[in-house]
């Protein structure tokens, strides 16, 4: 075997082409680009010691004789501080109901005439179960279908969470996921009182909005509008940052060609960024997705035009963020985990986050809750009926997502540059691949977050783009 002894030799380190360079990284980052003559030197361990190139490769943990073991202690800690901290977010499916008929989910056909609300007894156990998570930090989020339409159920759980938690000390966190066409007064000062946030969908513009999210009452987007100003000036009113409302975008083939309209639309409300994510095709979007589905490149294409915008509006002196690409900076920059459970490794199937059926079943994540939806139970962990959180936690489906969402052992990625900060996701492989280990190199999985790292990473090499992306990881920014 043929051994560097110099202390140019390379360390463990993954690489990615990206157009005339490479972009290197060691096993917890950071990143950084090579040109082809660097890359060059730097594999052979022929980079000359006290060169510029060699003191950047020395500062990203790249040279074998000069590791500070230290500071890669401390990166490995940072980006997965929240793999051990066990479930801290507990979504519970309040009813299958709903009374909008969104492109994208047919939560109302999966509902309709069946008893899918979930009982006060069922909502109780969720809550004892979520109890039972050794996370000291807990998030309860109701969703539906409508969580609306199960109001006395939503009413005594928020009452019956609080309670338990003056016993349980708890940093507990209650919101409620609404398309809040069915708000109105009472509930509105019930929420505000208990402290519970709202969020909300938002796809854009009104025309827009009420193509995707189609309901028969009248304006979907006028609605929430509404709403969403009276519940920002309620936490305004009472100082109150953690009950701000907040919502979420989903992008649709619609969606596509108006990246400044939907980004206007986020700026007009006063949300102070936009979370733009792509369409997922788990659950009943991927039965819809020859009307409303699209390719990687057609949504990077549109990702870029809105982040360039972005970019734009802030060097104007507007900070608005991007939150997207402020978690992937996150993760590039600081090392630290933005707790976004799709991106981590493991992810957050079971260990961070687990979804309770109207039914009292339980999932690996709302995701794996809705691939059941659609006939496959695979992701199912158990019941809040039968069993232990312990036997939640052991079930083979919880074994699974974290075996095959463990970037280790998904041999593309443990090549890949972004590794360090990248994640993979077991139900979308399975939903669209066919297996939860899935093939990485072929999937659109892949091709997304690997064009959203570069898109990111372009802007972090540039000083004026980086500056304004740094504010955004500022104490107090939402990311
Ligand atoms: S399986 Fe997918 S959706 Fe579920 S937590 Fe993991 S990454 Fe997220
Ligand atoms: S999913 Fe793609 S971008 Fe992410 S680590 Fe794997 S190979 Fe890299």
């Amino acid at each position: 075997m043929r051994t560097m002894k110099n202390s140019a030799a390379p360390f463990d380190f993954r690489f990615e082409r990206d157009g005339a360079g490479y972009i290197v990284s060691g096993p917890f980052g950071p990143a950084l680009r090579l040109t082809p003559a660097e890359f060059r030197l730097f594999g052979a361990g022929k980079v000359k010691e006290g060169s510029v190139l060699f003191r950047r490769l020395e500062a990203a943990g790249l040279l074998r004789g000069r590791l500070d073991f230290e500071a890669e202690a401390a990166r490995a800690r940072g980006l997965s501080a929240g793999v051990y901290g066990g479930p801290g977010l507990h979504i519970l499916v309040l009813t299958l109901k709903c009374n909008h008929a969104c492109v994208y989910c047919r939560a109302t056909a999966g509902g309709a005439g069946k008893n899918s609300d979930m009982s006060r007894a069922t909502a109780r156990k969720s809550v004892d179960t979520a109890f039972a998570s050794p996370n000291n930090k807990l998030s309860l989020e109701f969703q539906g279908g409508e969580a609306l339409l199960n109001w006395p159920v939503l009413r005594d759980t928020v009452l019956y969470a609080k309670k338990k938690n003056l016993k349980a000390g708890k940093d507990l966190a209650l919101s409620v996921v609404t398309n809040l066409s069915l708000m109105d007064e009472d509930k509105f000062n019930f929420l505000v009182k208990e402290g519970v946030s709202v969020c909300t969908s938002l796809d854009g513009p009104a025309r827009l909005h009420d193509a995707n999210r189609r309901w028969s009452g009248g304006s979907s987007h006028a609605k929430a509008v509404h709403w969403l100003k009276r519940f920002a000036a309620a936490a305004g009113r009472d100082g109150r940052a953690d009950t701000l409302p907040s919502a979420l975008m989903t992008t649709t083939r619609l969606s596509l060609a108006d990246p400044r309209g939907i980004v206007d639309e986020y700026r007009k409300l006063g949300l102070g960024g936009i979370f733009l994510r792509p369409l997922s095709p788990i659950g009943y979007a991927g039965g819809a997705w020859p009307e409303i589905g699209y390719g990687p490149e057609e949504f990077l294409g549109f990702y870029r035009a809105a982040l360039a915008y972005i970019m734009a509006v802030n060097g104007a002196g507007e900070k608005f963020v991007e939150r997207n690409a402020a978690l992937l900076a996150r993760k590039m920059l600081r090392a630290e985990d933005p707790n976004f459970l799709d991106l981590r490794s493991p992810c957050g199937a079971a260990i961070g986050q687990l979804a309770y059926n109207f039914n009292g079943d339980v999932y690996t994540c709302d995701e794996g809750r809705m691939a059941a939806a659609c006939g496959d139970e695979l992701f199912r962990l158990g019941s809040v009926r039968a069993g232990r959180f312990e036997d939640l936690m052991t079930a083979p489906a919880a074994r699974l997502c974290a075996m095959a969402s463990c970037l280790e052992s998904q041999p593309y990625c443990a090549r890949c540059a972004f590794k360090p900060f990248c994640g993979v996701c077991p139900v979308h492989n399975y939903s669209v691949q066919g297996s939860p280990w899935g093939n990485i190199p072929g999937g659109s999985w892949c091709a997304l977050q690997k064009g959203m790292f570069k898109t990111v990473f372009a802007l972090l090499e540039k000083k004026k783009t980086r500056k304004i992306i740094e504010g955004w990881l500022e104490k107090g920014a939402a990311v």
